[in-house]
């Protein structure tokens, strides 16, 4: 969405815009923001300024500073293009793009001139945006004596930024007008009038260096577009109708994330990179974003774009999945299945309306898993009651479902004597009340015996630790599962490579000499689970 910000002639009043801006931007409720400036404004009498037209290149300037800058930290492919200072209609998603731009937009309206008649103009002619008018708390407080104050209010976002001595929450509750609690900088044209010397002062805040501190300071959103991720939904779809289910396997560092790319590459199969809250902390969500990007372009260097999530495991809060989001994942799992049904009803929608407003897939969960997985720990299975899931997914409009059929985190998954056995006749149960919806099975290692069997040969201790058997998994995917997660089986195989590495030499003391082999051992593992579990080689 792009959103524009008229500003009648140039006046000092923007620098208040560019702080509204950047707020607006930060917090993403925009992704591109113009400026619409009318330099031949007959009314820039109001500006008391001796030269709008220099202002006006001094703000573009400006403007095509911060955008440079950013481009260049963003590292786009583009980043020495052309913005796009014609006003088009903006290119949604593609890096490099311009967050600011500086537009003029000449035209005479007689006076008085009113706010709700140049909204109006502005919005018939320039229909590429969404109007907003961000006013101070001052002027919102007597808003009844605006022209058209109520149409203005209906049609028009207006947003109230604070002045000292105005309660701007009370005002913005009393007229339905929406508050932005903005670090605005606080300045005002009233200010100017009565500033002896008008130019020093503002001389001194159109100053380049102060504006790119300004938009420094803020995070601006990233969109997994602009990293080159896709979300679920295709994906998911495609696999359910092709019955086979997409890889989700989770990764920490650097090894992991080559293994995967290059055992996906290899067998051309879609793939999930999942992070749990636990990776997150572990090795900062700023590397993994930058990692997942580097995925993106791995697989591209290695001959084939196959599509790549980047998704969050395990989400326990609003606030995680809102901030994964902002990120630049492009799909989010939010797990209420602890809560009451209610709690986890509505703590899922929350998630989901927000996630879609980007384009974000979700993925909720119903029922309670065993096992113990990072911070997700629990004693014994709740199954999903298939006469649930039909309410769930309509009340909360989430893109896939986790299910508790028998599977379970960690490499202990059942005892010995225990039959492993995933419960096929609760699956199918719930394929027949939401048919063709995508399911997805948590805690799906199989633990592979000769795996463990190597680690515990290399000194590893290792006890009972048996998995779900791979030919259940299979015959899961061909059904609506279409997401299977695989966790433990890839961390049993980078322990038994790195083991072996220490028992057979020793003297061996460098990093890559160790992680080389366990990333060799994931790769083929990864594989292996490609072509004989999950049946999705051949479908990016
Ligand atoms: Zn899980």
């Amino acid at each position: 969405m792009r959103i524009a910000l008229y500003g009648g002639s140039f006046n000092p009043l923007h620098l208040g815009h560019l702080s509204i801006a950047a707020y607006v931007l930060s917090k993403g409720l925009a992704d591109e923001f113009s400026f619409l400036l009318n330099p031949h404004n007959p009314h820039k009498s109001r500006a008391e300024l001796e030269d709008p037209q220099k202002r006006l290149s001094a703000l573009r300037e400006i403007v095509q500073e911060i955008n440079i800058a950013r481009r260049g930290a963003a590292g786009g492919p583009d980043a020495a293009g052309a913005p796009d200072a014609a006003g088009g209609a903006g290119g949604a998603g593609g890096a490099g793009r311009d967050l600011l731009s500086v537009n003029d937009v000449e035209f005479y309206l007689p006076e008085p001139l009113y706010t709700f008649e140049t909204l109006e103009y502005l919005s018939a002619r320039h229909r590429e945006n969404e109007y907003l008018l961000v006013i101070g708390a001052d002027n919102a407080a007597k808003i009844e004596r605006w022209y058209k104050w109520r149409e203005l209010v209906a049609k028009y976002k207006v947003l109230v930024y604070p002045r000292k001595g105005f309660d701007a929450e009370q005002i913005c509750r009393e007229y339905g007008l929406t508050y932005l609690p903005a670090p605005l900088v606080d300045i005002s044209s009233t200010m100017i009038r009565k500033e002896p010397n008008k130019q020093e002062f503002i001389d001194y805040y159109l100053n380049r260096d102060y504006f790119c501190k300004v938009f420094d300071n803020i995070k601006i959103m990233v969109s997994y577009k602009e990293l080159g991720l896709v979300n679920t939904r295709e994906m998911f779809a495609k696999a359910v109708k092709g019955g086979y289910a997409i890889p989700a396997f989770n990764f920490n560092n650097m090894e992991q994330m080559q293994a995967i790319i290059q055992a996906c590459v290899e067998t051309k199969s879609p793939v999930i990179l999942q992070v749990s809250a636990g990776a997150r902390k572990y090795a900062n969500q700023t590397i993994l974003r930058y990692m997942a990007q580097g995925a993106v372009e791995y697989a591209k260097e290695l001959g084939c774009n196959i599509p790549i999530v980047l998704h969050l495991d395990h989400g326990d809060s609003f606030e995680l999945c809102k901030s994964c989001i902002e990120m630049g994942f492009s799909s989010v799992m939010i797990d209420g299945s602890h809560l009451s049904y209610e709690d986890n009803v509505a703590l899922t929608k929350k998630v989901v309306d927000y996630a879609h407003q980007y384009d974000v897939t979700v993925e909720g969960e119903l029922g309670v898993l065993a096992g113990v997985e990072d911070d997700v720990k629990a004693e014994h299975h709740t199954y999903t009651r298939p006469e649930e899931v039909e309410d769930f997914v309509k009340k909360t409009g989430v893109d896939s479902l986790a299910i508790s059929i028998g599977t379970s985190h960690g490499a202990y998954k059942f005892k010995p004597g225990q039959k492993p056995e995933i419960r096929l006749d609760i699956l199918h149960e719930i394929e027949k009340r939401i048919p063709g919806f995508p399911i997805v099975l948590h805690g799906s290692s199989s633990v592979p015996q000769d795996i463990v069997a190597e680690i515990n040969k290399y000194g590893g201790a290792l006890k009972d630790s048996i998995g779900i058997p791979e030919n259940q998994l299979r015959e899961a995917a061909k059904s609506a599962v279409c997401k299977i997660n695989i966790d433990s089986d890839g961390r049993l195989a980078m322990t038994a490579a790195v083991r072996k590495v220490f028992v057979e030499h020793p003297e061996e003391f460098d990093p890559r000499k160790y992680l080389g082999p366990a990333r060799e051992k994931l790769k083929e593992l990864y594989i292996h689970k490609v072509l004989n579990v999950l049946g999705s080689n051949d479908k990016a």
